[in-house]
């Protein structure tokens, strides 16, 4: 599990996340939502080590990872950016993280073909990002942050650039690739209907506060406040 304990971050005088505190289970897909500027990329941000915290501890099991650098934390990232190396093959490109840590091309192939099977582009594996379509891509980019075997999965609106016809593909992909790997998934949505179908628990912020945390049915059905109340029922 992770748990994220009275996390604060604070930028001059602006307090961008104010004592959040969550727990995520191992397997456990959370959705983070909220009104434009409430603080949810600066706690993904935080919990992966990009951005160093004000306050507050975020543990990995029984590890502080408070002050590990992005590096050490073993986490798969992935944003809307999605940056694939356009001169390298899509089996480079997922044995990226790999190559980094030096191990050989033999030793690279079996866990590249691995993530590749489970993405559904194992035969594409030749080809260079520029040949495949939108969700092609975004699945080498998720290929890629597979790959090491993460302790958690932190996603920033990775499909927000796509078309609804793609996100309706990928979304069922994204929930059985996390639980296949089951470790804990933050993924930060301005989506609702990607957080009411995707979640095993939605946590709605507000101005820096974690406002509610719980099933997509009972933000839905039982909002605590007026605030998730009506964010949760807003259209998009
Ligand atoms: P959005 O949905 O628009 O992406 P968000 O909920 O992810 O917004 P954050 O990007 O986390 O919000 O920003 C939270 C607050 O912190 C905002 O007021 C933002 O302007 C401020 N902020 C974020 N990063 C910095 C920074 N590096 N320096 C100063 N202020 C920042």
């Amino acid at each position: 599990a992770i748990t994220i304990q009275n996390l604060t971050k604070r930028f001059g005088s602006l307090v961008a996340v104010d004592d959040f505190s969550l727990t995520i289970e191992d397997g456990e897909f959370i959705t983070l939502v909220g009104p434009s500027g409430c603080g949810k990329t600066t706690t993904l941000r935080c919990v992966a080590g990009l951005e160093s915290t004000t306050s507050g501890t975020v543990m990995f099991g029984e590890h502080d990872v408070t002050d590990y650098p992005v590096q050490q934390r073993g986490i798969a990232l992935l944003f809307q950016d999605i940056a694939l190396y356009p001169h390298m093959t899509v089996e480079e490109n997922i044995g990226y993280p790999l190559k980094l840590e030096g191990q050989s091309k033999e030793q690279r192939s079996e866990r590249v073909r691995d993530a590749a099977e489970m993405l559904q582009i194992e035969d594409q594996l030749e080809k260079h990002p520029s040949e495949l379509s939108g969700g092609q891509q975004q699945r080498v980019a998720l290929g890629r942050s597979i790959v090491r075997e993460p302790a958690m999965f932190l996603f920033d609106e990775p499909m927000s650039d796509l078309d609804a016809k793609l996100k309706h593909e990928l979304r069922p992909l994204f929930a059985e690739v996390t639980e296949k790997v089951g470790c804990p998934t933050m993924y930060v949505t301005h989506d609702q209907e990607e957080a009411m179908t995707m979640s095993d628990r939605i946590a709605v912020m507000n101005d820096g506060e974690l406002e509610q945390v719980g099933t997509p049915r009972e933000v839905y059905d039982e909002p605590q406040s007026s605030f998730v109340g009506e964010f949760i029922g807003r259209p998009n």
